[in-house]
């Protein structure tokens, strides 16, 4: 039961104090589980779904992604922000951390349609001052080059006029741009700003090999010891994909009780490796998971990634008991609430909790039969299966279809909008 948001029941209704309930939903032949958590994803990153296939990082980034990103308009950071969210959200995902925010996408109309949407998330805007990654220096486009005063003077404004609108569903956060992207002294500054704002930092961290040759040639450390130099690792800290720790770093991720977004569809795609997951749970990390962007996964469904998640440690240590069912689903909810340091409000079905739950339909070919709820979940669902999505307590999906979003006219607006950052970026479709 529901009232106000907040889980009031679970289980068989015993009572409702006499009172007629606004509204019931059948949950026959469904299973209810915890809203999903997407701990890293690219809100701007959706309009270019096939369009940077089968490339390493570094030219995946400057050959494709950059350029694009670089021709945005703030029209079309809205779309994209709104197609990420069709896509999430009939998938199940209730909660998530958006990535890379760079002013050119426009803030202010991508927390717009997040609070419009209803979704629970945290926005993270981009902090750079050099135009690089890893040991590439001035290869960013134009467009998407950041002064580093206005980043911080925008994150601290952006902060100040977004972070817990909406009864706390929209949250800003700091997001150092990258290894290469960011000077030594703009990741202290980083962590002063958000001590001082008391909010939260993320960013992409030892995704591929390059960022371990960039921080041991500039700093003489791995890339995680250089981020606990400069104050940034601890739990108000979530990392991005981590594939790249020796097992130092991983014990340190693990003291320092730093959250990790595990992307393991990325990951592979992009050829970065494969993360010790299993082994930084064991230190004692805090460990999501995340689809990461529509260029790199490319889909924004959490249920897929879960079975991902799942396999791909299996294969990796040669343990089919490595990553059990219920640890992934753990990952993508309860783990998640933790990484956005929410684990008291959301992330699990108690009492007490916000209403953000999740009805997948059982009645399907590929779900049938079950003696484990978790494992055909984990194993066969998809997000397509999901019927009912609830964010604090509102009903944001239902039979499938969205109810704050209107689709038909969304996915006219982000083919539109490809066309046009393909043809003002000169770039070949
Ligand atoms: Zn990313």
């Amino acid at each position: 039961m529901v009232e106000d948001g907040a889980i009031t029941q679970v289980g068989r209704p015993a009572h409702a104090g006499g009172r007629k309930a606004d509204l019931v939903i059948s949950a026959k032949g469904m299973a209810v589980i915890p809203g999903l958590v997407d701990t890293h994803i690219h809100l701007a990153q959706s309009l270019l779904r096939g369009s940077a296939d089968d490339l390493s990082l570094v030219d995946w980034l400057t050959r494709r992604v950059w350029p694009l990103q670089a021709v945005f308009t703030k029209e079309d950071g809205r779309v994209s922000a709104e197609l990420s969210m069709l896509e999430m959200l009939k998938s199940g995902t209730t909660s998530f951390v958006g990535v890379d925010v760079v002013s050119r996408y426009g803030f202010d109309g991508i927390a717009r349609a997040v609070a419009s949407t209803g979704m629970r998330a945290a926005l993270a805007k981009t902090i750079m001052d050099s135009p690089g990654y890893g040991t590439k220096s001035s290869i960013m486009p134009e467009g998407l080059v950041e002064d580093k005063d206005e980043c911080i003077r925008e994150a601290k404004s952006m902060i100040r006029k977004w972070n817990g609108v909406k009864g706390g569903l929209v949250r800003t956060w700091v997001a150092p741009r990258s290894l290469g992207g960011c000077s030594k002294e703009l990741y202290s500054d980083v962590a002063d700003l958000a001590r001082e704002e008391r909010t939260r930092v993320t960013m992409h961290l030892a995704e591929v090999r390059e960022d371990v040759t960039y921080a041991k040639k500039n700093f003489g450390l791995t890339p995680f010891g250089f981020i606990e130099k400069v104050g940034l690792s601890g739990p108000g800290s979530l990392f991005a994909h981590m594939v790249w720790l020796d097992d130092r770093d991983v014990r340190r991720v693990g003291k320092t009780k730093s959250n990790v977004a595990h992307c393991p569809s990325s990951n592979l795609k992009l050829a970065s490796g494969i993360p010790k997951v299993p082994e930084l749970m064991e230190a004692g990390a805090n460990v999501g998971l995340g689809c990461d962007g529509a260029p790199c996964n490319n889909s924004y469904d959490m249920v897929r990634e879960m079975k991902l998640a799942a396999v791909i440690q299996k294969a990796r240590l040669l343990d089919p008991r490595a990553m059990p069912a219920a640890d992934v689903l753990r990952m993508a909810t309860l783990n998640g609430a933790r990484a956005m340091g929410m684990e008291s409000q959301v992330g699990s079905i108690e009492v007490g909790k916000r209403a953000d739950l999740v009805l997948i339909d059982l009645k399907k070919p590929h779900l049938v039969p079950f003696t484990d709820i978790i494992s055909n979940i984990v194993y066969s669902a998809m997000g397509s299966d999901v019927d009912t999505v609830l964010v604090d307590g509102k009903v944001l999906v239902r039979g499938g279809e969205a109810l704050t979003l209107d689709e038909g006219r969304i996915v006219s607006e982000a083919q539109k909008s490809q066309d046009g950052l393909f043809a003002r970026s000169g770039l070949r479709a």
